[in-house]
Parts: C-alpha cells; sequence; structure tokens
C-alpha cells in the first residue's frame, strides 16, 4: 500500500537557529554594525522567558526593582520557536531588553551543549536542579557572576562612555559565568582551598573555554582577519585572498588574538578581565609561574590561558599548510577563516573532554595538559594531522608548565594500569555504568592493586557513562568515569607520623583535613582504561606526603587557617581580589 505523506513521520528538528551577538557591542563590523552571529542552540518548547529544560531567564532588575515583560516566541509547526531577532538594529541590540534575554538565553544554552556534546552524555548544573536561573539585567554594577545559593547567573549593567554597558551582551563574559556553574557540577571539589594552580585553574579554564567559544565563529574569525588585511594594506587588500606571508604563527597572533584583545569593549574589562590581553601580551618563557606575581590566582589563570591561545594559533598556522594555494603564494580568505573557527571547535572540545581526566582534587596545570592529551588519544589516535598534541605539549612547556612525573615520556599521558592486576568478577559492569555502590564495590576489592590509603572515609562522588563521537571516522567511544575520594583528618601535632610536615608556626592541636582522590575510566567491557590519582598518602612514594606537605604550607601561608577563615569566604575573597586589582569594588563572587 502507498504511504500517504501524512504518515510519513519527519524527524523533528535538533537544533534551532538564534541571533546573538558575536562577541560584544565594541565590536563590529565592515558595515559599522554590531557584529552578531546565527548560533545553533538545542531545539526546545520554550515557556515565557525563555523557560526551557535547563534555564530560565527571569528578567529582574534588584536596582531598580523591574521586572522585564518575559520573551515569548511564535511557534512554528515543529513546535520550534522562531528567532524573534534576525538582523537585529543597533537599536533593538543596545535598547530592547527581550533581545537581551535571547542573547543570554541562546549563549548559556550553546555553551551546556557544547559541554555536552564533548563529554558524550548529559551535564549537570553544579547544584541540584536542572533550571539555572539568568538575570541579565540583575544590577546596577560593573559585575557577573555565578551564585551557587540562587542557582543563577547574574549580569550586571553600568554607565560607560557612549551609553549603558551591558555585560550580558558579551559572549566571552557569558560564555565565562556559565563554565564556573558547569565545571562546578563537573569537579566539585575544584573550589576547594588547596595550590596555587587549583586557586587558578577555574578562572584559566573559564576563560579558555569562553575565549575559544568566541573564536568558534565563523563571523568573529573573518572579521579579524578582514580588518587586518586592511590595516596592512589599505584599499589595495583583496577581498578573496590572503597571503601566505600573512599567515605565520607571529602574523595571526597579531591578527586574531591581539585584533580580538584590541577591538573588545574596553569598558567590560572591568566585569572580564584581561585574560586574552595579557596572554598576547606574554610570549613563552619558563619564568612567570617560578615568580611570585604569578602565585597570585587570577594572574596563574593568565598562564593557562596563555599556553592553550598560543597552542591554537600554532595549530593554525600546521592546518592552514594543508590548505592548498589558489593563487601564487595566496589563500582563500573565507577557508582560512573557516580552518580558524574549527581549530578553535576542535580545541574546544578538547580542552572540555580533559575534564573527565582529571584526578577529582588538587589539580595541577601539568594534571590538565596530561589530560588533555591522553582524552584525546583515546578518540583519535593519530595526531599527525593537525598535530594538536604535539603543539600543546610544546605550548604548555614553553611556559614553564612541564609534564608530572606519573606521565608516560614522551607522550606524556596518564599510564594504564595493567589489566589482570584488578579482580572484576564479583563486580557487575552493568551496575558499574550508573551505581556508586557497585563503582565502590570494585574499589573496595581492588584498594591494595588501586593503592588507595588505609583507613580513610573513601567515597564516590559520581559514576558517569559518556558516548563519545571519534572525528575521524564518526565511531563511537564508550566509557564510564567515577570519581572516587578520600579524606582524612587529623590534629597537626599527628601529620608528622604520616610523613607530613606540618607548617612551622601551626598549632599541634590544629585540626587539618588531607584530601585524596582518583578518577577511574573504564572502557566498554568495564576493563580500568586508567586511573587517574591525586593520592592521599603513599609511603611507597614520597612525592606525595611532600604534595600534601606543600598544600598545607600554601594554605597556611594564605591565611586559611586563620580564625574565622571559612571555605566559601576565602573562595569569594578571592574573586573580590579580581575586581579590586582593577579599579572598581566589584565581585565576581560565585
Ligand atoms: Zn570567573
Amino acid at each position: 500500500m502507498a504511504q500517504r505523506a501524512s504518515d510519513v513521520v519527519v524527524p523533528k528538528a535538533r537544533t534551532r537557529k538564534l541571533t546573538i551577538v558575536a562577541q560584544d557591542p565594541a565590536v563590529t563590523g565592515t558595515d559599522g554594525n554590531i557584529l552578531t552571529a546565527e548560533v545553533d542552540v538545542p531545539a526546545e518548547e520554550l515557556a515565557r522567558g525563555p523557560w526551557g529544560y535547563r534555564v530560565h531567564v527571569i528578567d529582574y532588575d534588584g536596582s531598580t526593582r523591574t521586572l522585564y515583560k518575559p520573551l515569548e516566541y511564535a511557534v512554528d509547526g515543529d513546535g520550534v520557536a522562531k528567532d524573534r531577532f534576525r538582523k537585529p538594529s543597533q537599536r533593538t541590540i543596545l535598547g530592547d531588553p527581550q533581545f537581551h534575554a535571547q542573547n543570554v538565553y541562546a549563549i548559556v544554552m550553546r555553551t551546556l551543549a557544547r559541554f555536552e556534546f564533548a563529554l558524550g552524555r548529559r551535564v549537570s548544573w553544579g547544584f541540584r536542579g536542572h533550571q539555572l536561573n539568568v538575570a541579565p539585567h540583575a544590577f546596577a554594577d560593573a559585575n557577573a557572576f555565578y551564585t551557587e545559593r540562587d542557582q543563577a547567573l547574574l549580569f550586571g549593567y553600568f554607565p560607560g562612555r557612549r551609553g549603558t554597558v551591558f555585560s550580558c551582551l558579551s559572549h566571552d563574559v557569558v560564555a565565562h559565568e556559565t563554565t564556573h556553574a558547569l565545571v562546578d557540577g563537573l569537579r566539585e571539589r575544584f573550589t576547594d582551598p588547596s595550590s596555587p594552580d587549583q586557586a587558578a585553574f577555574h578562572e584559566g579554564f573559564a576563560d579558555v573555554v569562553a575565549l575559544l567559544s568566541v573564536f568558534s565563529l565563523r563571523d568573529v574569525t573573518r572579521l579579524l582577519l578582514d580588518r587586518d588585511s586592511r590595516k596592512r594594506a589599505g584599499t589595495r587588500a583583496s577581498r578573496r585572498l590572503i597571503d601566505r606571508k600573512h599567515l605565520t604563527a607571529e602574523a595571526l597572533r597579531q591578527s586574531l588574538l591581539f585584533g580580538l584583545a584590541e577591538e573588545m569593549g574596553e569598558e567590560l574589562s572591568l566585569v572580564r578581565g584581561q585574560a586574552l590581553r595579557r596572554s598576547v601580551e606574554m610570549p613563552p618563557s619558563r619564568d612567570y609561574i617560578k615568580s611570585e606575581e604569578f602565585d597570585e590566582p587570577h594572574r596563574r589563570g593568565e598562564l593557562l590561558v596563555a599556553a592553550m591561545m598560543n597552542a591554537f594559533v600554532e595549530v593554525l598556522v600546521t592546518r592552514l599548510a594543508s590548505l592548498g594555494r589558489i593563487e601564487g603564494n595566496a589563500l582563500d580568505r573565507s577557508r582560512v577563516a573557516e580552518e580558524a573557527a574549527e581549530s578553535a571547535d576542535y580545541l574546544l572540545t578538547m580542552t572540555i573532554r580533559a575534564l573527565d581526566y582529571t584526578a577529582p582534587v588538587h589539580i595541577e596545570f601539568a594534571d590538565f595538559l596530561s589530560a588533555l592529551l591522553t582524552a584525546d588519544h583515546e578518540i583519535r589516535p593519530d595526531d599527525s594531522k593537525y598535530q594538536f598534541r604535539k603543539h600543546l605539549l610544546a605550548s604548555f612547556r614553553g611556559y614553564g608548565i612541564d609534564p608530572c612525573s606519573e606521565a608516560t615520556k614522551p607522550d606524556a599521558f596518564w599510564p594504564s594500569p595493567s589489566g589482570d592486576a584488578f579482580r572484576r568478577e564479583r563486580t557487575h559492569f552493568e551496575s558499574m555504568t550508573r551505581d556508586p555502590d557497585e563503582v565502590f564495590r570494585f574499589i573496595w576489592e581492588n584498594r591494595r592493586a588501586l593503592r588507595l590509603s588505609d583507613g580513610a572515609y573513601t567515597r564516590v562522588l559520581s559514576v558517569r557513562p559518556c558516548l563519545r563521537i571519534a572525528p575521524d571516522d564518526g565511531f563511537p567511544l564508550r566509557e564510564t568515569v567515577a570519581e572516587c575520594m578520600q579524606q582524612i583528618k587529623i590534629e597537626a601535632g599527628r601529620l608528622k607520623s604520616l610523613g607530613v610536615d606540618k607548617p612551622e608556626e601551626m598549632p599541634d592541636d590544629q585540626e587539618v583535613s588531607l584530601d585524596g582522590g582518583m578518577t577511574l575510566i573504564f572502557d566498554e567491557y568495564g576493563r580500568l582504561k586508567f586511573a587517574i590519582a591525586k593520592r592521599l598518602l603513599d609511603l611507597s612514594d614520597p612525592d606525595v606526603q611532600a604534595r600534601q606537605s606543600r598544600r598545607l604550607a600554601d594554605l597556611w601561608r594564605f591565611g586559611y587557617y586563620r580564625k574565622g577563615a571559612s571555605l566559601a569566604r576565602r573562595f569569594s575573597t578571592m574573586h573580590r581580589e579580581r575586581a579590586l586589582g582593577m579599579t572598581r569594588a566589584l565581585a565576581e563572587e560565585w
């Protein structure tokens, strides 16, 4: 029997396009208008707000006590809302609160979707609850932050030289704050007081994700390349071609990185800091990381940004070398812009994926480097084409970040444990992909082989099955990622018996806690592929005790044990310091 048209089920669209400000209102296109871009976000049936399955935009201004009218979309036949703001006018962008609501909704959802794509599973926010509240005009102040307590991203606005500056219109600021909310959900212990690296990691990582999100928009890279060639060749610049001599690492650093740093709204640096500008101005040197100046968490975070963004440029040069020349020594300009956006996008995926390959506690930059390289190697064994891993390794080294001692040589991967060392006969793999108790049983049965510390409180924090798609052949890679942590609380006077040094002036009766943790990665057959550990104690490895001693010394030095200093306060203080360093008393206080 012939099928009637009405019987045919048309699959519903999974994504939809929404218009956003490409970077911030200071970045304008060749026509002088604010550069906008259409981005893909997950398709969903939205309630008034927009209010979707993961984000609820509530446009309440606490400073003026105004509740703006929620944005409502007309729906097409597919149940998918239509973009109300295609090709918006300058007036709409700057003056229509409903456009601001769309802008934050789309960027938050796009960032979430990038995390979910990279990790191959659903990703939760850093709080119980599914929907993140987002207030695009939360208060009159040059600030924006994630607050776990309110389960919200709050964006401020403030007077600028040419009218009001809205932090909710800045792509990198919105993506940065969203990243805090996501990393907090993935690695809850990364906000604990630990080393200078850990304190710097959240900020540096959020900046890297935000910048690569911006560079992954073709409209942005195209604009920066156009701008640069007009600057150099004036009106003689070819609209279609770009000479190879402008595509060296140094030239691209100038046109793309420095170009964007120059374009970004200066006034917004009150909110976003200057990570990109500083990272461009920081040529590779192994000295920064040892200097006292870079003990400060935000400065130290900029090192991570510098190492990553320089690797991005080197990768791009390699990719461009494989593009065919079309005339003499010239390349097609749109293809160059496209390659730049694609390189940024690939590096963004690598960056996010690396989180799964980090231990749950005490992250240091060297660990992140091995995580980046190992996670990528698992999904894309052959690095020869674009050499992402080679360039990352070289770039981190250039900034004094060497692979840690347990990493393999010369690739700096995490070592794989030998498969036969572990007992599996008493655990069920199917439950191991989702059940913390089952994973705990595996850990308990294998505590010796895993070299866990005896006598410590041990808990499985999460068990997450993932399905990632390999970029080269489209094959799925199934993994289960489980986090386990260990803790002991002890009086400082007894630290010596564990081989850990007590900070000299710390009183003997001061209670301290020592943490350790391990991320276990199982393959699709339930075999343990990696056990990425920051051990609590390990008598066979003096480095472990040395790290615990160093951590206590750092915490003592930074005043963590001073009376009344709570973990939460320490952390919010750290964020306030960034603001205070920049002319006004602001708080990114998430
Ligand atoms: Zn931040």
